[in-house]
């Protein structure tokens, strides 16, 4: 008998009535004669709420009793899904990341799964109930509990998808697909039939928030079929899936876009081969993720290196580096704030010459400056004002005509 994944996100699950409904959705593909194993989140904001207790408590509070509080969020979904699921008529058992077998590394706050034992899960679906799993937890070889990262719960499913073998993994959600971009800023978007996992993971790296990057990773390692679709309607989802059996008539799939974004500058750094490392690994040192970085030379001696980075690393960033000014040798940091990052993404760039011409091309006709620019075999990103955002996504979405249905323009 073939098996699925099913995951429902806490949006999908705030509620009891919610539960119910995700219970009706879980009987109906049971009753298709499935094994059905399902991952459940926290209900509604419970992981926010439980983070805010701790931070009544404390500011620093020890990252394995944090997992300890965050992973009981999770636990309340799985017993009450089951309720629900025996109320009406089904066999189910709730079952926490542990006693699912998800083994994870010893890194607390976000662990990565190592193993998957599925010999107790085997048991209990030979036994024809319906398995509901706590998703963002797993329990290292030494017994300590441990979570995945916000949004873990995406990955959970998909590595018990691998682990089982499953037909396929739904992970169900309060949206009823993956979109060619936001459609609360761009009205034009639409849903993509598919996808292939190298845009999806570009998109949930560029911060599109419907998968947790990890998770189409994961999948993409072990060609899991994944799907996005919406836990109410019924209407077909997103496949993501390999880039072969696509369609390849979209150059560009999807526009993504992120705000509180700082350029920082470091003026003046010494031109010796370890001024640049010594800079990057100050900031990696604390866990300052630098994403675009541009260098230029001014003479001989010197250098001036500019780097994107988050708003919210900007005063650590400056703080650390100063602390190092003599080491590392420079001579002074400047900042811009207000920016936004807006890329394009689509495997066809890579065959296709001429799509980041096009986009450039695009935002200056609409008085749009590039401050920064990166790209990648199946991307493009650059910096712009923050008050640019939104108008350059509409604008890249309608030149590069992705409002445009798929279907249409396939046929
Ligand atoms: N409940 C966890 C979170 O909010 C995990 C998840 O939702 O996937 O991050
Ligand atoms: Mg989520």
């Amino acid at each position: 008998m073939g098996t699925i994944v099913i995951k429902f996100g806490g949006s999908s699950l705030s509620t009891t009535d919610k539960i119910k409904n995700a219970a009706k959705r879980i009987i109906a593909e049971k009753e298709n004669g499935k094994n059905v194993v399902v991952v459940v989140s926290a209900m509604g904001k419970t992981t926010d709420q439980l983070l805010t207790l701790a931070g009544e408590i404390t500011d620093r509070p020890a990252k394995r009793e944090m997992d300890m509080l965050l992973a009981t969020g999770e636990q309340v979904s799985i017993s009450l899904l089951s309720m629900a699921l025996t109320e009406m008529g089904a066999q189910a058992v709730s079952l926490t990341g542990w006693q699912a077998g998800i083994i994870t590394e010893k890194v607390h706050n976000n662990a990565r799964i190592v193993d998957v034992r599925t010999d107790h899960i085997e048991e209990i679906l030979k036994d024809g109930k319906i398995i509901v799993a706590a998703g963002f937890q797993g329990v290292t070889e030494d017994g300590e509990i441990t979570t995945l990262g916000r949004g873990g719960s995406d990955t959970t499913a998909v590595a018990l998808a691998a682990a089982l073998k499953a037909e396929r993994c739904s992970i169900c959600t309060d949206v009823t697909g993956v979109f060619t971009s936001d459609p609360r800023s761009v009205p034009k978007a639409r849903k993509l039939a598919s996808i292939s996992y190298d845009e999806m993971l570009e998109l949930a790296n560029l911060g599109a928030g419907v998968l947790h990057p990890r998770a189409v990773e994961f999948a993409k390692n072990h060609s899991v079929s994944l799907e996005v679709r919406s836990s109410i309607e019924d209407e077909e989802g997103t496949v993501i899936e390999e880039e072969a059996s696509m369609e390849k008539n979209l150059i560009v799939r999807g526009v993504a876009f992120e705000d509180n974004i700082t350029r920082m500058t470091v003026f003046g750094l010494k031109n010796e081969i370890t001024g640049l490392p010594s800079v990057f690994s100050t900031l990696a040192a604390n866990q300052i993720d630098v994403d675009i970085i541009i260098q230029s030379q001014t003479d001989s001696n010197q250098t001036n290196l500019s780097f994107s980075i988050k708003d919210k690393d900007r005063q650590e960033a400056v703080d650390v580096l100063e602390k190092e000014k003599e080491a590392i040798g420079f001579d002074h940091i400047e900042c811009e704030t207000g920016l936004s990052k807006v890329s394009i993404v689509g495997s066809g760039m890579v065959s296709n010459p001429g799509v980041a011409a096009k986009m450039f091309a695009v935002l200056a006709d609409n008085g749009i400056q590039s401050k920064m620019v990166s790209t990648s075999e199946i991307k493009v990103s650059v910096l712009v004002d923050s008050v640019h955002m939104k108008p350059a996504a509409q604008h890249l979405h309608d030149a590069f005509e992705l409002g445009v249905l798929e279907e249409t323009a396939a046929k």
